[in-house]
């Protein structure tokens, strides 16, 4: 479905942002690559789908480096046709005791990276006339956790901008849509699932439980899986009318 297009997937060197782009280079996609961490194994799981796999390792934080991945990409493939912004950190504090320094990490990675990227990108999409943006939210896009100040900010803002984004695009063969995932195991949350044991004094599968039971109604992780299978849809014709929603795949967690 998507043979001869280039996707390119902020933090996907792990977790949800590595299962989209092989969802993606499934479909046919060519990959560029973003993300810390252990770059070689993702790249030769990509290749290995047969489509071509570059890697940037711009920090999501400095817009220079954010400029210059958007310029190899275009160097490298043409174009992006595909935007997912997924790259995010998180950092649990109570409003009063939250390092400044960590609240402009996350507003900069989780929320502004994404303005630099859909920016840089949209031109060449709607030249094209075809394009998707993708914008990996939360839950916390739509409502808010405790000690999450700066998470739920800048993830509320990133459903914001994908709503405008969407608007402003809206008669062209562009989209922009986001996905609001619940819980879902992976590093991101692993250390929160971890920070919990050892506050608490129980093990890690106690955690675990307590953590779904608190907030996911289906007492059950979404899957990186499903989320790269949403990621699909987002990008086939089908979707084509699809713009500016925010998307939950939650478990239930924010029906309620
Ligand atoms: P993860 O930690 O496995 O992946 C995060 C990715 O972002 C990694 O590739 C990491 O290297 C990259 N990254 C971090 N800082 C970066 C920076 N400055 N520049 C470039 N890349 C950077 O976590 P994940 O759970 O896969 O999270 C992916 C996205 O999904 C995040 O935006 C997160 O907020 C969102 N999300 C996760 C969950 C969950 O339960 N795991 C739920 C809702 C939303």
């Amino acid at each position: 479905m998507l043979k001869g297009k280039t996707a390119l997937v902020t933090g996907s060197t792990s977790g949800i942002g590595l299962a989209i782009a092989k969802a993606l280079a499934q479909q046919g996609a060519h990959i560029v690559l973003n993300g810390f961490g252990d770059v070689e194994a993702p790249k030769a799981q990509i290749e290995a789908l047969g489509v071509r796999a570059e890697y940037h390792g711009a920090d999501m934080s400095k817009p220079e480096q954010i400029e210059d991945m958007m310029k190899f990409a275009a160097s490298k493939f043409g174009r992006v046709d595909i935007l997912v912004n997924n790259a995010g950190i998180q950092h649990v504090a109570k409003v009063e005791d939250f390092p400044t320094e960590r609240w402009d990490a996350i507003i900069a990675i989780n929320l502004t990276s994404a303005f630099h990227t859909t920016r840089l990108a949209i031109p060449a999409m709607r030249e094209a006339n075809w394009g998707r943006v993708i914008n990996i939210a939360s839950a916390h896009g739509l409502v808010a956790s405790a000690q999450k100040s700066a998470y739920v900010a800048a993830k509320h803002g990133i459903v914001g901008l994908t709503k405008s984004v969407a608007l402003e695009t809206a008669t062209t063969g562009v989209t922009a849509n986001a996905i609001c995932p619940g819980w879902v195991l992976t590093q991101l949350v692993q250390k929160q699932i971890d920070d919990r044991a050892a506050r608490e004094g129980i093990t890690a599968a106690q955690a675990q439980n307590e953590l779904l039971g608190e907030k996911q109604p289906s007492l059950q992780f979404t899957t990186v899986e499903q989320l790269g299978g949403l990621a699909v849809f987002l990008c086939s014709p089908a979707a084509d009318q699809v713009r500016g929603v925010a998307w939950a795949m939650d478990g239930g967690w924010t029906a309620q």
